[in-house]
């Protein structure tokens, strides 16, 4: 993962993650490095783990609350519990 800076200002990055590389795009670990330098408390979030740890209750309760308010999200989810029946 490279960042090149010229002063304050990010001129190019680099990732060899094949996101990055097969695709083109703006990975995760690059944000997670901006994220990281502008915020020092920053730590990369365990998504599985966090996932795991938190109760049925809290994990629909969140679903339901995240999909309310992102259609993209929310269009995304139908989509993959109506291609499961
Ligand atoms: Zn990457």
């Amino acid at each position: 993962m490279e960042i090149d800076f010229s002063d304050d200002e990010i001129t190019g990055m680099n990732c060899t993650c094949p996101y990055c590389q097969d695709e083109g795009y703006d990975c995760k670990h690059m944000v997670a490095v901006i994220l990281a330098l502008i915020n020092p408390n920053f730590k990369e979030i365990d998504v599985k783990k966090l996932v795991e740890s938190a109760s049925d209750e809290q994990r629909t309760q969140f679903l339901q609350k995240v999909l309310e308010n992102n259609y993209s999200l929310a269009l995304q989810f139908k989509t993959l519990i109506e291609e499961s029946v």
